[in-house]
């Protein structure tokens, strides 16, 4: 243990002690290495990115009602007061199990412990090239190209002449009806139909077309079937069209198929399906469907004490022998869980007992003041949901400032019905190629924009 400590290719000395890795700074990672603030031994944190990012409002950044910077937060700033915790920027390619090291691009990591939390992305059912044309949420890279698409769609529409063009524009689709797509098809509503509603004025924004397509019979599967139905109407009820039990069969730039129908749209958002990222691959290791690393009752994977798969990067059954779902709480629970489990061999302790996940409750929300909630012993719908929902993410926030900032742009567009965060960022657009060549039309400039073929929906 200390000669590998000592041969650190790249990390900092761990005087002694034994290191864990953690990659990944999700919900997770962070979570176990928080849990092990006190253990005696090097918490070495990777991820590519320097910021922790807090995914369940990417949507929000999206549909222009939040800014990127308000649900992400450094992550040396999240662990500076934790003194046995390094952090590391770094993109893990593949992992050494025999020589235990973790191999980034140039350089690789050794451990004594290692916790793979890379969590998930996004899954196109075989249809990859679709990517191109519906990009789906999961970095803030891909909630600001969503904004952008989508107040493109709404400038280029002004400008445009051809009507059938112009419906174009002015049609957003969702598909995937879960959580992600039902609170994105509510917050493209309330966007195009009141934040908006005044300012253009050769098209009508409130008269945009949201379509939410959903291969299974309701939305928002895994609540009860009475709140899907609350979901549907307070969608309905924002001019979202909802179509059910019909599976998208293809993705292009300028529509979707659902079975005979072709439905012309500039803006395609996925929400449909998610998959593991690729840990299976390099642990090597028995995974599902899903790419989701199966692993042992303390999380760690088969055949490998040392080394642990938890969140969305890991399938762990419930007592029914369901596969837990891929969410924060699931997340947070398995890192803790495994913090529990080194800091116990760490004291010579007994292991505890196996990983059992403790469900609070389903939230969602549909727009302005209508939220379903499922906490099992109650259910609620309208304004108090919608509170709940509110006050619940902003306490999951990390970061007092996030929570602030927040709660004030929430605030705000609930007392004035606007969006604080229309922006539309590092593209360059022509915005109406045809019929405005005049100077002023440009915007400045740094990636190909609607002529451009991939980001053109
Ligand atoms: C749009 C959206 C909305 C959601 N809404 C909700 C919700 O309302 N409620 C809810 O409970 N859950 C929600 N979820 C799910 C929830 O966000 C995930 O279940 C949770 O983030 C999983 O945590 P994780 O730590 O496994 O992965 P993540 O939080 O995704 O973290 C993975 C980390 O690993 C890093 N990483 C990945 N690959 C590498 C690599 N090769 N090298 C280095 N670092 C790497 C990433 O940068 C990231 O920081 C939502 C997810 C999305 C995408």
């Amino acid at each position: 243990m200390d000669a590998m400590t000592q041969s650190a290719t790249a990390a900092p000395p761990a005087h002694g002690v034994p290191r864990i890795v953690i990659v990944g700074a999700g919900f997770a990672g962070l979570s176990a290495a928080k849990a092990l603030a006190r253990a005696p031994a090097q918490i070495v944190v990777i991820d590519e990115r320097n910021y922790h990012l807090f995914q369940p409002l990417l949507y929000q950044v999206a549909t222009a009602g939040l800014s990127p910077a308000d649900i992400a937060a450094p992550i040396r700033g999240i662990l500076r007061r934790q003194k046995n915790a390094h952090v590391m920027l770094g993109s893990v390619t593949g992992i050494d199990l025999a020589g235990r090291a973790v191999i980034l691009r140039e350089r690789e990591v050794p451990y004594d412990t290692l916790i793979v939390a890379t969590g998930a992305r996004h899954a196109y059912f075989g249809h990859d090239e679709w990517a191109a044309v519906a990009p789906g949420l999961k970095k803030i890279d891909d909630a600001t190209r969503v904004r952008r698409k989508i107040l493109i769609a709404l400038e280029r529409a002004e400008d445009e002449e051809d009507a059938d063009e112009r419906r174009r524009l002015m049609t957003f689709v969702v598909v995937g009806g879960g959580p992600t797509g039902v609170e994105m098809a509510g917050a493209i509503a309330e966007l195009a139909k009141v934040a908006l509603a005044m300012d253009f004025r050769a098209i009508d924004p409130t008269m945009s077309r949201i379509v939410l397509i959903e291969a299974g019979p309701r939305v928002l599967p895994v609540f009860p079937e009475q709140l899907s139905a609350v979901a549907k109407r307070s969608l309905e009820r924002l001019g979202v069209e909802v179509r059910l039990g019909v599976p998208v069969t293809g993705c292009a730039a300028d529509g979707v198929t659902v079975g005979a129908e072709r439905i012309g749209a500039r803006t395609i958002v996925w929400a449909a399906g998610v998959a593991a990222s690729a840990a299976a691959e390099w642990l090597d290791a028995e995974h599902d469907p899903l790419g989701r690393v199966f692993v042992a009752g303390d999380l760690s994977l088969p055949g490998h004490a040392d080394v642990f798969v938890i969140g969305d990067t890991a399938h762990v059954a419930d007592q029914a022998g369901k596969p837990l779902p891929g969410i924060a709480p699931v997340a947070k629970q398995e890192g803790k869980h495994v913090a529990k489990v080194l800091r116990a061999r760490l004291a010579g302790r007994p292991a505890p007992p196996a990983f059992r996940y403790r469900h609070a409750g389903n939230l969602a929300t549909v727009g302005r003041t209508a939220a379903v909630v499922d906490f099992g012993f109650v259910r609620l719908t309208g304004l108090i949901a919608w509170l709940v929902w509110g006050l619940a993410h902003i306490y999951f926030l990390i970061g007092f400032r996030n929570r602030v900032a927040v709660a004030l742009d929430w605030l705000w567009a609930y007392a004035t019905f606007q969006s604080g965060a229309r922006l539309i960022t590092e593209v360059e657009v022509d915005v109406a190629p045809a019929a405005a060549p005049e100077a002023g039309a440009r915007i400045a400039a740094t990636q190909p924009g609607f002529g451009g073929g991939d980001d053109t929906a």
